[in-house]
């Protein structure tokens, strides 16, 4: 009994393997190579059972339990592990790291060899069905000394490497700018959901390992990087590490990112202004897929980015403004351009995989298609006239591959296979001793066809066959009435296996040339592997070079999309001037423009009118009259102009902005965790604290998440505050008319309406911004438009009319609101120190007499008295 229990709780070997490879593995999720397939077990089957929707099955014991387990076939891995990542999960990859036959030689019982070669995790795949092509794939560390975030961000799928440091307050827009797809972090930050990883991030290391990695002496040629800057870029090398094991991921030398470079757009913004996504959580109806019309993967990548982070610096705006205009005037040549980048493969990511060591001949025949077709591009580029700076820029990228581009178009196939196990991607003439070893194989192939006649001439069974398998390799079959002859000792063939119906031989000159065959193609395909290596080192060598190609290329798509954009949609070419103004004519909001077209609807164009001494609109209306739509493109107008982009309006006389902030009121936002009034004021506390006179702010009912008082309080103070205080470009919309008051005391504030006429008792917006404030509500009229039954409406109405009689009797809630003190005035008002505390203040108790200090005593009486 006692040794029955023993055998129990002992591990097998492989179990015993199996557990140390899952220790080593910690959080990940452990897939344990067994021939052909990847099994899970424990707790990981369960988990991916469920997750992957596979059977759970058992196998085994340990410790008296039977174990769990699942599995995936190795062919299609990377369907399942999509699905795992996408899940959140993070997998280890267990492989065979010898033969079956290398550990039979270390002993007949041996178990292979296994080891972790890989971990799969969502911020460092470079595999093209792991990744949408579109995207980029950002893993981020983070690290935190003294005041300053150290961010460091790497794609590796496409190598791009990017450095910054930002103050605590832009932490959350430089993360909603990168929308990683993971994060480590040192310590735990607030409001950033990361993994918490210790090992690297020290500065100190990290600037030796930064130099050796790229080869430098020193990082000044990269740019100037603080310490937290260093210790996340550490952190990040080190996550590296530990996930890639032996192959190291692609990294470009790393792009110093000035935080102040860039729009602050903060995550609340990105999210309201639907920029990437929309608020369905589709890429559909977002600012993004409004724009986009690239038509590489690159392409769509880097106009995400630059959507993502517009810029601040006029003179790169124009730059990328005056590539557009190249394009959007030449419509043949933007033309001929978006047809060849369309038939351009993703090198940029065949780069990523061939330098992670994930590299396929399907990779290289890539970069040779490539790199071949940059470079008729660039003949065709480089023969216009009056070409923008910006071009010629990009222009030397895209030549001085061709040594390359001929070494692969002399080496390759025409279309190379992805695995390059079975061979045959090394074209013929490349190779003498390689042609030499197929033409071999390929005649002892002949001889043996040619066997098959001589065999049945012999035999005379015209049914017989040569036939091969991946288990007896060549071997004749013959029906298996025929097959007695051939069983006799003398008939010169060997019995190999008998199967219903069918008979299997060998015979001595078929296994000659079965031997001829399989050596040469043994010899073949290591002749072949040796040409891989040497074509993916050529390829390697020129890394950086094909990277710069591969950006380029990237740029052409995004100026020759942006120029189809704007000549489909009549957009214009945004100009910028050095005061904050923000003078739109014939603006139009491009996502519902384009919703409102597919329905037959036509989209009523607005002008905008900001200006220093016109800084802040207050608009009015009607719900559903237009006013969010409206505020919306103008923040999408001044994002677009500083992305790079024409704009959908007729003219556009723009003051670069510097942070650009929106915010809706409370009941839209209901999908989020918190209180979503509390959501509310802690984005309009942000708003208040970080726009500067430069910024423009759309605010769209804000104060509504709470009772009528309260809301109108808040918006009027919010109101003030940004007119007197922050003094940015503002529209903000409401449906509390008290507010128009403000625009008596305000000098800079001015008030607008979304037009809306009642018609044969039905309502009709017109969608037009109109000076002034808006005459009435509409809020039945409305109400009627959304269908509430006549009782209800009539209803409302005496209630109505109830509530305008106390309103015209009292002068409505705001009444007196006029002569509160201004802003500024009221705050000095909080600030004095009330008569009390200054009589209690002028005392010097010590020089008191006991009489003074009893008619200090009556004094202080009354004072409270007074007060109270
Ligand atoms: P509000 O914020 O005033 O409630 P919205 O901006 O949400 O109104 O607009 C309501 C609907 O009116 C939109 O979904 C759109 O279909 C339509 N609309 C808004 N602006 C325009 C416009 N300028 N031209 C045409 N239709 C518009």
């Amino acid at each position: 009994m006692a040794t029955k229990l023993k055998e129990e709780s002992a591990p097998t070997p492989m179990m015993a393997q199996y557990l140390a490879l899952k220790a080593e593995a910690a959080d990940c999720l452990l897939f344990y190579r067994m021939g052909d397939f990847f099994e899970l077990f424990f707790e990981d089957a369960r988990i991916a059972a469920a997750c992957l929707d596979i059977a759970l099955t058992a196998r085994g014991e340990h410790e008296g339990e039977p174990i769990p387990m699942c599995g995936v076939p190795v062919h299609s891995a990377e369907a399942y592990l999509a699905r795992l990542i996408k899940a959140g999960h993070r997998v280890a990859i267990a492989e065979q790291t010898e033969s079956p036959a290398e550990a039979k030689k270390r002993g007949s019982k041996s178990l292979v060899a296994r080891g972790i070669v890989r971990v799969v995790t969502a911020g460092t795949l470079t595999e093209e069905a792991l990744l949408d092509s579109r995207a980029a794939n950002w893993l981020v560390a983070l690290a935190r000394v003294g005041d300053r975030f150290g961010l460091a961000a790497a794609d590796v799928s496409t190598g791009r490497f990017e450095l910054s440091s930002v103050a605590p307050n832009a932490l959350d827009a430089e993360l909603a700018r990168l929308s990683a797809a993971e994060i480590i972090a040192c310590e735990p930050a607030d409001g950033v959901e990361a993994q918490l990883r210790k090992s690297g991030f020290d500065s100190i290391l990290a600037e030796r390992r930064l130099k050796e990695r790229f080869g430098v002496a020193t990082l000044d040629g990269f740019g100037s990087f603080d310490r937290a800057t260093l210790a996340a870029a550490g952190g990040l090398l080190a996550y590296l590490d530990e996930v890639a094991r032996e192959s190291l991921p692609f990294l470009q030398p790393p792009v110093a990112r000035a935080a102040d470079a860039h729009m602050m757009i903060d995550a609340a913004t990105r999210e309201s202004l639907e920029l990437t996504v929309s608020a369905s959580g589709t890429r559909a109806g977002s600012l993004l897929h409004a724009v986009d019309r690239t038509v590489t993967g690159a392409g769509a990548r880097l106009l995400a980015a630059d959507i993502g982070a517009p810029l601040l610096d006029r003179a790169a705006i124009e730059a990328r403004l005056e590539l557009v205009r190249l394009f959007e005037g030449d419509g043949g040549t933007r033309d001929m351009l978006r047809r060849q980048l369309k038939a351009l493969p993703d090198i940029g990511r065949a780069l990523g995989r061939l330098v992670a060591g994930r590299g396929s001949p399907r990779d290289l025949g890539q970069l040779r298609d490539g790199l071949d077709e940059a470079r008729r591009l660039h003949d065709r580029l480089a023969s216009l006239p009056d070409r923008p700076d910006l071009l010629d820029a990009l222009l030397p990228a895209l030549t001085g591959h061709g040594s390359l581009v001929d070494l692969l178009a002399r080496a390759l196939v025409p279309s190379p296979p992805i695995d390059a196990a079975n061979g045959g991607y090394i074209a013929e003439g490349h190779d003498a001793a390689l042609d030499d070893l197929r033409a071999t194989g390929g005649e002892g192939r002949r001889a043996i066809a040619s066997l098959e006649a001589k065999y049945r001439l012999e035999t005379g069974i015209a049914a017989l066959k040569i036939r091969h398998n991946g288990v007896l390799g060549y071997h004749v079959e013959v029906p298996a009435k025929h097959a007695d002859p051939l069983m006799a000792a003398d008939s010169g063939f060997t019995h190999r296996q008998t199967l219903a119906g069918v008979v299997r031989f060998n015979a001595p000159d078929l296994h000659e040339q079965a031997m001829r065959v399989g050596q040469a193609g043994a010899h073949a395909l290591a002749a072949e592997a040796a040409h891989l290596e040497e074509l993916i080192a050529a390829a390697l060598h020129r890394t950086n070079e094909i990277a710069a190609a591969a950006d380029a290329l990237a740029r052409l798509d995004v100026a020759a999309g942006l120029a189809e954009r704007a000549a489909e949609g009549g957009w214009c070419r945004p100009s910028f001037e050095l005061h904050n103004c923000f003078d739109v004519e014939g603006g139009r909001h491009p996502v519902v423009e384009e919703a409102l077209r597919s329905s037959g609807a036509r989209f009523v164009a607005n002008d905008c009118g900001l200006s220093e001494s016109e800084r802040l609109w207050l608009v009015t209306g009607p719900n559903m009259g237009g006013k969010s739509t409206f505020l919306r493109q103008n923040a999408l107008i001044a994002l677009l102009a500083q992305a790079g982009s024409y704009v959908p309006a007729a003219k556009a006389k723009l003051g670069l902005v510097d942070r650009l902030f929106s915010r809706v009121g409370a009941s839209d936002n209901l999908a989020r965790g918190r209180s979503t009034f509390m959501v509310e004021m802690v984005e309009t506390a942000a708003i208040l604290s970080q726009a500067t006179e430069r910024s423009f702010v759309i605010l769209d009912e804000v104060g509504r998440g709470t009772s009528t008082y309260d809301g109108l309080a808040i918006a009027w103070a919010v109101v003030e505050a940004i007119h007197d205080r922050n003094k940015c470009r503002c529209l903000f919309a409401t449906h509390y008319h008290e507010l128009t008051r403000l625009a008596e005391r305000l000098d800079a504030l001015s008030l607008h309406h979304v037009r809306a006429r009642e018609w044969k008792g039905e309502l009709v917006f017109l969608h037009e911004v109109a000076q002034g404030p808006a005459d009435r509500s509409y809020g039945l009229a409305v109400a009627k438009l959304a269908g509430l039954p006549p009782q209800v409406l009539s209803r409302a109405r005496s209630v109505l009319a109830k509530l305008e009689e106390g309103r015209a009797a009292t002068g409505g809630i705001a009444a007196g609101l006029d002569d509160l003190p201004l802003f500024a005035a009221a705050a000095q008002e909080e600030a004095a120190p009330d008569p009390l505390h200054a009589a209690m203040a002028e005392v010097d108790a010590d020089a008191l007499s006991p009489r003074e200090a009893l008619d200090l005593v009556y004094k202080l009486k009354r004072l409270a008295a007074e007060q109270g």
